[in-house]
């Protein structure tokens, strides 16, 4: 099978969202090469052979912000909504087009601001439905952000934050959760907008918290052990990039200003839980990597939480992560710490048999 020959069974998977996408937009085959590439990649190459040896990915046509995860004739298939996509990438090059936003990166005096607040978007509906909600007060300039420092870095956490999508998705595949949802419930598929009917909203939950593991594993965590890649001049500039992908993602994967109370039933975690796990996890691995290490990324953090106040302070950008983060700390760490706990006794030694690689 290659992907090509995969394209009507992932077709089939997705049909209810809205099948295959061969939207031929240059922003959207950039990542849909980008990923068909990785995922060639992990089906062939070691260590993953074995565990992705009949995984796929394609681009699914749904103009949301959203990924999605199933099987079909035996194959595990895994795709990115075109919205992601289109989404992430406007919403990062629209963000760093304002001189008021990061203020440290590149020359923001080089943008003049043409719009002023964020307050009526969500950033999870189709784009067309998002840019008429942006409080423009000028035309915006043919091509931006202006300044080619912050354009590249708007590029960079687009990409971080889609890579992370891409990954989490691959986190279900290689976690068995497909597997799992096979054998208990006679379905396989797990979309990131949708929850799976019967699955009790606390496995659910920490099935996402489970395949964000993967997703920090292959995108964050890298960057702890002094790799830099070929892009930048450090892993501590890296670990900036990455921490405010993941703090943007999932910023704009709510907009409903939700406390933690109004997830009880929901089939994902609240996103300020999966914000403290995913500090947690990296913090973990930091701290073995010694003080240095575990300042930069403890730097990096805080210098991407106090960017997410601003955006939202300053822009009035709505989102339940920043609502709970600014009002229930506390229940945050509670609602982190009995998932986790919940995990440990009663589910993992049951996931650890589905799971196609041996725990970290
Ligand atoms: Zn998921």
């Amino acid at each position: 099978m290659d992907d090509v020959e995969i394209a009507p069974a992932f077709h089939a998977c997705f049909y209810e969202y809205g099948g295959l996408s061969l939207t031929p937009m240059d922003e959207i085959d950039h990542f849909r090469q980008r990923y068909l590439r990785y995922m060639h990649n992990y089906r062939t190459e070691a260590p993953y052979a074995t565990a992705f040896s009949s995984t796929f990915f394609h681009m699914i046509r749904n103009k949301a912000l959203g990924a999605a995860c199933g099987r079909h004739d035996g194959y595990d298939l895994v795709g990115l909504y075109d919205g992601a996509v289109m989404n992430i990438v406007a919403f990062t090059q629209t963000l760093l087009a304002h001189p008021l936003s990061f203020k440290g990166i590149g020359n923001r005096e080089t943008e003049t601001p043409w719009w002023m607040l964020m307050d009526r978007a969500d950033w999870t509906l189709p784009l067309r439905h998002v840019l008429p909600t942006i409080r423009a007060i000028a035309k915006p300039p043919d091509e931006y952000p202006c300044d080619p420092i912050r354009r590249s870095f708007a590029e960079d956490i687009a990409t971080f934050a889609l890579d992370f999508l891409f990954f989490h998705e691959l986190g279900h595949v290689i976690y068995g959760h497909g597997d799992f949802l096979e054998q208990e419930f006679g379905v396989y598929q797990l979309s990131e907008r949708k929850a799976v009917s019967g699955l009790s909203p606390d496995l659910a939950k920490m099935l996402e918290l489970s395949a964000d593991v993967f997703a920090i594993e292959q995108t964050g965590r890298p960057w702890l052990h002094g790799n830099q890649g070929t892009k930048f001049a450090s892993s501590a500039e890296a670990l900036v990039r990455w921490c405010t992908a993941l703090n943007l993602l999932l910023m704009i994967s709510d907009a409903s200003e939700a406390p933690i109370a109004r997830y009880e039933s929901a089939g994902h975690p609240h996103p300020a839980v999966r914000h403290v796990a995913a500090y947690g996890y990296m913090s973990k691995h930091a701290h073995v990597c010694g003080a240095r290490i575990m300042k930069n990324f403890d730097d990096a953090w805080l210098i991407a939480l106090e960017e997410m106040g601003e955006i939202a302070e300053h822009f009035g950008l709505r989102s339940a992560i920043w609502a709970a983060i600014s009002r229930d700390g506390r229940k945050i760490l509670w609602e982190q710490e009995r998932l986790s706990e919940l995990w440990s006794s009663k589910y993992q030694t049951a996931f650890d048999h589905y799971s196609r690689i041996r725990p970290a």
